[in-house]
């Protein structure tokens, strides 16, 4: 399909999605996350989302598939599949702007608690963006970001149980990558991944049901690939 790559599509990932990595994670770790710029809502058609039945979470079909076929893996070599549960994933962009308020407004909150004066509007925003998306701008927004139920751990106890060990050894495999600082958020972005949901739609639009091989990631990249240029610190 041809068209201005400066001209996204309405509802639609951008093909030049920015791929962030940092090699600093354990045993060469790196994150490659899903450009959640989103140019209308929702991200995705609803068929492209899990129905709540199924997954009450309603992350993307694709991003579901894989999660299985991981999971599935995960318990086979020995693993209580319970941690490895989707907690969250699909988030509409209302939604995140009733949390940036919330957060905003904490903030605010504890600084006059502190005794501290008020900081300028944009400076209160600037601090918030390293913890929080801004709403249009959470991989949450796609369905392709998993949070997984290590969640309820928190980041230390998390990161050291065997699940989160596994995941950094095997998630790769399955076309999940890391945000490194929660380790309950694995985020669906392996290569190919514009073409593969182009494919989908595709697919879907001509009433089809997709074959299990689409739903199935493809290669894992290289570990020494793609170069890390940036860490966005936003969930
Ligand atoms: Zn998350």
């Amino acid at each position: 399909m041809d068209r201005d790559p400066a001209t996204p599509m309405p509802g639609s990932l951008r093909d030049d999605r920015v791929r962030s990595g940092v090699a600093r994670g354990p045993r060469g770790l790196f994150q490659r996350r899903v450009r959640a710029a989103v140019f209308g809502e929702p991200a995705f058609p609803d068929v492209e989302l899990v129905p709540a039945e199924v997954c009450a979470a309603r992350p993307h079909v694709i991003a579901f598939a894989a999660w299985r076929a991981m999971v599935t893996a995960a318990a086979a070599d020995g693993l209580d599949p319970a941690p490895l549960a989707i907690h969250a994933a699909y988030r509409s962009v209302a939604l995140q702007a009733e949390i940036w308020r919330y957060r905003l407004d904490e903030r605010r909150a504890r600084r006059a608690a502190d005794g501290l004066p008020p900081l300028p509007e944009r400076e209160l925003e600037r601090q918030q963006r390293l913890w929080t998306a801004k709403p249009g701008q959470s991989a949450h927004h796609t369905g392709l970001a998993l949070d997984l139920a290590l969640y309820h751990l928190g980041a230390r106890a998390g990161r050291r149980t065997p699940h989160y060990a596994w995941l950094v050894d095997h998630a790769r495999a399955f076309g999940f990558y890391p945000y490194l600082p929660e380790p309950w958020h694995w985020e669906y972005d392996p290569p190919g991944l514009v073409a593969q949901l182009a494919d989908l739609r595709a697919r879907l639009a001509r009433g089809e049901t997709p074959p299990p091989a689409l739903l199935r990631p493809p290669d894992p990249v290289p570990i020494a690939e793609p170069a890390p240029r940036m860490l966005r610190r936003s969930m």
